[in-house]
């Protein structure tokens, strides 16, 4: 929506007019056939019609542009009167500063500053008002360090609202210490399970360990034991070689005092020989580790 034509001091251009709203162009854009439009105008015209609301030539939004210089210029210039005329203000000034203006204008009407206050104020009436606003707020002289109403001060208690303030405070300790004591209590209960698992693992460690203990020693006695035998048997052959060793020096004795006559044989002499075939038919026992 523009400007109201009956704001403006002085003459104004036709072509400076809004060809939908018929008020004096606010935000312009211009077709590619030379008509201007307020923005809002012509975005609102072109959600239900594609063409120029002036001369019906197809108009697509993209194809709109900025107002040429020397329109906007002269746009710019235009003395406008300010909103706030109604409520006594005489400002007239030049469009292109009539936003800025409005802003501070003294008639303007602004919201009151205390938070919650619903009245409305000219911005030259504020401080008035604020002397004598419901919503206005100081600190508790007392101390306590609330802020209070102005309209509660009579029912304002520092001990009371400390009270409430203490008992908050209390039961969201209170809240805290639980989650503490509880994470605390599950990462025990983390650690604890963890430890018990270790030790089941480090018990069968131990089981195999006494298992290869066990198997180790039974072993090294069965090696004892072998070579126990084992020396056992060097020493049974060592006394057999003894023996053998005399029977055949015996024998060579023998041999050679009965060279002479072959008949003066003692019946005995048949003994060695005999030893001899018993060592020789005895059966060597092999212990294999
Ligand atoms: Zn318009
Ligand atoms: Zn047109
Ligand atoms: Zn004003
Ligand atoms: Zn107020
Ligand atoms: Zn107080």
């Amino acid at each position: 929506m523009g400007y109201d034509i009956e704001r403006f001091v002085g003459y104004v251009n036709e072509g400076l007019l809004c060809s939908i709203c018929r008020d004096v162009l606010e935000s312009p854009l211009q077709a590619p056939c030379e008509h201007a439009f307020c923005t809002s105008c012509i975005h609102g015209w072109l959600v239900h019609h594609h063409n120029c609301p002036e001369d019906r030539q197809i108009l697509d939004i993209s194809t709109l542009r900025p107002l040429f210089r020397y329109m906007r210029n002269d746009l710019n210039r235009l003395q406008i009167r300010c909103k706030n005329r109604e409520h006594g203000c005489e400002m007239v000034c030049s469009l292109e500063s009539i936003d800025r203006h409005e802003r501070e204008c003294e008639y303007s009407q602004i919201p009151c500053s205390n938070a919650g206050c619903p009245v409305q104020v000219e911005r030259r009436n504020l401080e008035a008002h604020l002397t004598v606003c419901e919503y206005r707020s100081r600190e508790c002289p007392n101390g306590c360090g609330y802020t209070i109403l102005c309209a509660d001060d009579a029912q304002h208690n520092c001990i009371a609202e400390l009270r409430t303030e203490l008992e908050l405070l209390r039961s969201k300790m209170v809240c805290r210490v639980e989650e503490v004591r509880h994470e605390i209590e599950s990462r025990l209960d983390s650690q604890r399970r963890h430890m018990v698992q270790k030790e089941s693992l480090l018990q069968n460690e131990i089981e195999e360990l006494k298992c290869q203990v066990s198997r180790l020693t039974s072993d090294v006695r069965s090696l004892m034991a072998a070579q126990r035998q084992h020396r056992q048997e060097l020493e049974q052959a060592e006394l057999e070689k003894r023996e053998f060793m005399e029977l055949l020096k015996n024998l060579q004795m023998e041999n050679r005092s009965g060279a002479g006559d072959g008949t003066n044989r003692k019946p005995g002499s048949s003994r060695p020989l005999a030893r001899l075939e018993s060592i020789k038919r005895k059966p060597r026992e092999v212990t294999i580790i």
